[in-house]
């Protein structure tokens, strides 16, 4: 079973140079058939290759964005040849979060819970201007400037909307970063073997949304605030 990658080589010449140790040669007429590798490379390709084309992204549909994520997952398109074509409605049986829309102050809180709840390994694509910096809304009083102030993101797609097409090259760059993770290397699968990750704190909803991680900085700023507002008066006093 090959199919030609338009170099004249096909996909199972390419997965073999792949794997090969250039270190050891092998004759010109085996390579096509024969790849010396090490233990470690060999797991981590057959667990890549499994987790890359078996990705089940958590469908989050905020605004017009999603209209274009419904569309490469329909059949002109087709997210199906990517083995991505189980959208789920639950966290806990996701291992991609699609951002796709606006971010409101109000919706903040929910997808933060929500990446809380998916398990390890887990990634996040923000699709289009508005979740990757608030695009045209940017500033506005109900959102927020980006999706990654509160949650880690993988993989952004830029557009207004970004086209089918630019979510394909999106997911696809997503399984080049997974093809990427070692299971020899902690700090790219921090997930491996560490017992269970952090939570993100939730974002509290006031008068304005703010990320608990920051409160010391904006106790600062207050109290800075303050001691200006009240530096006047104390001038005056002593006048
Ligand atoms: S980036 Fe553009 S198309 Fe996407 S949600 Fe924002 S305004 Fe709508």
């Amino acid at each position: 079973m090959s199919q030609n990658n338009g170099n004249g080589n096909n996909h199972h010449d390419d997965f073999l140079q792949e794997l090969h140790n250039p270190d050891v040669p092998v004759p010109e007429n085996m390579r096509s058939a024969v790849a010396v590798t090490s233990f470690t490379k060999l797991l981590d390709s057959i667990y890549n290759w499994g987790r890359r084309n078996s990705i089940w992204p958590m469908a989050f549909g905020l605004a017009c964005c999603a209209i274009e994520m419904i569309a490469t997952a329909a059949s002109r398109f087709d997210q199906a040849r990517f083995g991505m074509e189980v959208i789920r409605a639950s966290p806990r049986q996701a291992d991609l979060m699609l951002v796709s829309g606006t971010v409101t102050k109000k919706m903040i809180v929910p997808i933060v819970r929500l990446y809380n709840q998916m398990p390890e390994p887990k990634y996040v694509l923000a699709m289009g201007a508005c979740a990757i910096g608030g695009g045209p809304f940017k500033e506005g009083y109900n959102v927020v400037s980006g999706i990654d102030k509160y949650i880690p993101v993988d993989v952004y797609v830029p557009g207004c909307p970004p086209t089918p097409q630019a979510l394909l090259h999106g997911l696809i760059m997503l399984q080049k970063k997974i093809d990427r993770q070692s299971l020899g290397n902690p700090n790219s699968t921090p997930w491996y073997g560490r017992g269970p990750g952090d939570e993100v704190p939730l974002p509290v909803l006031g008068p304005d949304v703010f990320d608990p991680r920051q409160v010391h900085v904006l106790g600062r700023q207050a109290k800075a605030a303050q001691a200006a507002a009240d530096a006047p008066e104390a001038e005056d006093t002593t006048a």
